[in-house]
């Protein structure tokens, strides 16, 4: 069988599922093609059922940090019960996500998709052919190389854990494992992180790093430095994990996990017979998310070359290229804007734009505005002890080139000082903005003043 459409898109995640609707809303025929569930990482095994868990922990988190400050009482996590409420909001995403696309007259095929030409490609027995072609297909657990990776759970299988064991291994000092850990270790395991190099959690400040680093170990959860994996062995139930390098070690847990980065989605594509180029980084495309080599071929989300693997960069690049398909006469850029990171641990660690050694690396002219927020009132009040903060600014217009924020709130302060980078407001007009209080809004003012 053979069909033709406008658009053929390769996944039905949130870059892939957004253009496709997109396209089709504004009057061209499209298809979605998908090798798993309809829905992707995000709704089935990424940001949202991680987040049902990080919620739930927080609730124990924040009880335990109110432990003599006039609180009382014990709270811990079912794991059992917290899985089958996190079900209920994966359940029933793929029937949703599917109804949706019906409902707008998008075909969804669900065998993978594989090029067999510049604007063909085969889903099962169906050829399909698009004038323009989507590649969406997120990204997937780096390969790891080593002996006895067979054993190691993806981030996917931690998410469906029927039962927690009492200890477990974190591979990777990314903010999956750190994230992960939290909620392991809050739930009652003894969580260790083993991370290869120095620094763990890379794309946020190293200062805040230390301090989340001084609560997890108060927490009870352990991070080894410089400790890259070099092979795992089972042994009944048990698994054994050898780190190499400066710490030479053997740690056991009978739960051993991957958080040691993903890679671009693109090996079982065939991109050569459509003549795609792509680096181990992801498919190469230029400001307009269309690949270099073919420009039939357009790619969106984790599966583009370099950008951050998050969702809210994954709808921005689908954005741009629905409206790039729409509109070739007008073509806009996939514009780099400020995009906040998060670590949803307990408190929240938050960045967004430069990091100090970058802003510095850039030969900018920029000062520092950084404290200790666990003295602040507001964080007193809540039992927090591990907060702070660093703000880097233009000296002389007050225009912020990057912040970071460890503390209560941390993911939505960030997204205010997004907002403020992304439209020029300055550092002494967040200081002058009526702000309600006490609120970590108005504590903007502590950090800037
Ligand atoms: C554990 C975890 C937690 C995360 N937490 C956050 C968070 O808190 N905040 C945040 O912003 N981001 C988070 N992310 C990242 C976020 O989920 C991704 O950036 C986002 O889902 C990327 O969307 P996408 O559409 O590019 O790809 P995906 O959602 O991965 O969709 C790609 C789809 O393509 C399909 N596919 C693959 N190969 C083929 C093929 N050959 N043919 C057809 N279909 C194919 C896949 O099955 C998949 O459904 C998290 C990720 C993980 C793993």
């Amino acid at each position: 069988m053979s069909r033709q459409y406008d658009v053929v898109v390769l996944g039905s995640g949130v870059a892939g599922g957004t253009i496709a609707r997109r396209c089709k809303e504004n009057g061209l025929s499209a298809a979605v093609v998908e090798s798993g569930q309809p829905g992707g990482v995000c709704p089935l095994r990424g940001c949202e059922p991680k987040k049902v868990l990080a919620d739930a922990a927080k609730a124990v988190t924040s009880l335990r940090r109110h432990h003599g400050i006039g609180v009382k009482g014990e709270a811990g996590l079912d794991w059992q019960e917290l899985m089958r409420f996190k079900q209920t909001f994966v359940e029933p995403v793929p029937g949703a996500v599917a109804k949706s696309f019906e409902k707008r007259g998008v075909d969804l095929y669900l065998e993978p998709g594989v090029f067999t030409g510049p604007t063909t490609l085969r889903s099962g027995e169906v050829e399909l052919e698009g004038r323009h072609v989507v590649i969406a297909t997120g990204s997937e657990p780096r390969p790891l190389g080593i002996p006895g990776e067979e054993h190691i759970h993806s981030s996917t299988q931690f998410l469906e854990l029927e039962k927690l064991p009492d200890q477990i291994i974190f591979m990777g000092g990314g903010y999956i494992s750190f994230e992960f850990a939290y909620v392991a270790a809050t739930a009652g395991a003894h969580a260790v992180i083993l991370h290869r190099s120095q620094q763990p959690l890379k794309q946020f400040d190293p200062g805040l790093v230390d301090k989340v680093v001084a609560q997890y170990t108060e927490d009870g959860i352990s991070l080894h430095v410089n400790a890259p994996v070099m092979s795992v062995e089972r042994n009944h139930d048990m698994l054994t994990v050898y780190t190499g390098g400066e710490n030479e070690a053997a740690f056991k847990a009978p739960v051993v996990v991957h958080g040691a980065g993903r890679v671009p989605s693109i090996a079982a594509l065939d991109l050569p017979a459509a003549g795609v180029d792509a680096s181990r980084h992801g498919v190469v495309v230029n400001e307009y998310m269309q690949s270099v080599s073919n420009p039939a071929v357009w790619a969106a989300g984790d599966v583009a070359e370099p950008d951050l693997q998050l969702t809210p960069v994954a709808v921005a690049h689908a954005t741009a290229v629905a409206h790039n398909i729409l509109h070739p006469d007008d073509m806009r850029p996939a514009r780099a804007r400020p995009t906040p990171n998060v670590l949803f641990s307990d408190p929240v660690l938050a960045g967004v734009g430069l990091l100090e050694e970058q802003a510095r690396e850039q030969g900018l002219d920029y000062e520092v505005s950084q404290g200790d927020a666990a003295k602040w009132a507001e964080c007193r009040r809540l039992g927090i002890r591990y907060a702070g903060y660093k703000i880097l600014a233009n000296p002389d217009t007050g225009h912020i080139y990057g912040a970071h924020y460890l503390g209560p709130h941390a993911e939505e302060v960030i997204n205010i000082i997004a907002l403020a980078m992304r439209h020029g407001v300055t550092t002494s007009e967040l200081i002058d903005n009526v702000w309600s209080y006490p609120s970590f809004g108005y504590a903007l003012r502590y950090m800037l003043g």
